[in-house]
């Protein structure tokens, strides 16, 4: 017989990610049981319907209980309520992680709630979709995603592996980096491109000249892949602007220069300007295709027909 990596995994929000979580680890055996918590009753009776936890309870401190893995898995501006919280029921030994969008902030907010018995080690997975809720989640979600670990210093290495395992058996490839450098990273990738998104839909919405069917008819034209980024849940992008200012702010400062450059190449017809950048943006595309971060599909997405890896060895340890 074989044991699975952690025995009580305690979940607190079970929205997208939490639920996809649920979903995969259950699929791969690495938790023995999953109890699950959300804010609202309704979410919470959603989640005992869909039957993705062994149980669901009524309030966050209730659900860390005996559990030797935590996971935040709610938008990062509630992460430093809930550890405070969570904190005086919190196992000893036990790993306490989160999947927020920002890490530094998280970290902040976290790691001074939390007593000296337990391990923090927050974590992003770089996976989603624009839905949300435990409805949306999917046990395929984080196949061939990554996992940023961002261990604060001193973490201990044992805990920092041990978690790692766990993503790698639901199948993400894991990395690990400080907060600050995955914030940075995160503010170009992900970040900024909603942010572009949210303002196209935005600025396509106001547009007196051309009408709101017009816009919807012919959105195939490239707008229709920017709505489907900006129909991302509110909460959860407002925080992370919020958590995540300066790197933000760094970017936009970037960005706007290099749309300055466009700009004038646009006005002054310079179509040097304008092929050389296309050029080089194409090459980075067919760079993110080769390495399977995206489909060369004609729609936005990967597909999703990809299935949970065979489970890694050596996380499951002989039992009786
Ligand atoms: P979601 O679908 O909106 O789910 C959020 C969950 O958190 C809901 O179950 C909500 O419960 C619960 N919640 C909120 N505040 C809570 C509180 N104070 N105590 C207990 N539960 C609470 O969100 P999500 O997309 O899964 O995102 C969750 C986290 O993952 C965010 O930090 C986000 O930055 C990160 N993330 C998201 C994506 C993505 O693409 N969506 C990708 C990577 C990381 P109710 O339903 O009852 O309100």
């Amino acid at each position: 017989m074989t044991q699975p990596l952690f025995n009580r995994m305690a979940l607190i929000g079970v929205g997208l990610i939490g639920s996809s979580i649920a979903r995969a680890a259950r699929a791969q055996g690495v938790v023995r049981s999953i109890v699950a918590t959300a804010r609202s009753g309704p979410t919470r009776a959603r989640v005992a319907e869909l039957g993705i936890a062994d149980r669901v309870v009524d309030t966050n401190a209730a659900a860390v209980d005996g559990a030797d893995l935590v996971i935040l898995c709610i938008p990062v501006g509630q992460c430093g309520a809930v550890a405070a919280e969570i904190a005086p029921r919190l196992a000893p030994g036990a790993i306490i992680s989160d999947v927020g969008s920002v890490k530094a902030a998280v970290v902040k907010d976290v790691a001074p709630h939390l007593p000296g018995h337990v391990h923090f080690v927050p974590a992003h997975p770089v996976a989603g979709t624009e839905n949300s809720g435990p409805d949306a989640g999917f046990p395929e979600l984080f196949i061939d995603r990554w996992c940023i670990l961002t261990p604060p210093e001193g973490t201990d290495p044992a805990a920092t592996d041990k978690l790692a395992t766990f993503w790698s058996a639901i199948g993400a490839n894991v990395e690990t980096m400080t907060p600050e450098h995955h914030d940075l990273v995160l503010a170009i990738t992900s970040h900024l491109p909603h942010l572009i998104a949210y303002t196209i839909v935005g600025t396509a919405d106001e547009l007196g000249q051309v009408t709101r069917s017009e816009v919807l008819k012919f959105s195939a034209g490239g707008f229709r892949d920017f709505t489907r980024i900006a129909a991302s849940d509110p909460t959860m992008w407002r925080d992370i602007f919020l958590a995540n200012r300066d790197a933000v702010l760094e970017m936009l400062g970037t960005f706007g220069e290099d749309l300055a450059t466009l700009t004038r190449a646009i006005r002054r017809g310079d179509g040097d300007t304008l092929f050389d950048l296309f050029t080089r943006t194409r090459a980075i595309r067919r760079g993110i295709v080769q390495i399977g971060q995206d489909s060369d599909a004609p729609d936005f997405g990967r597909p999703h027909q990809r299935k949970l890896p065979p489970l890694p060895r050596p996380y499951m340890a002989d039992g009786e």
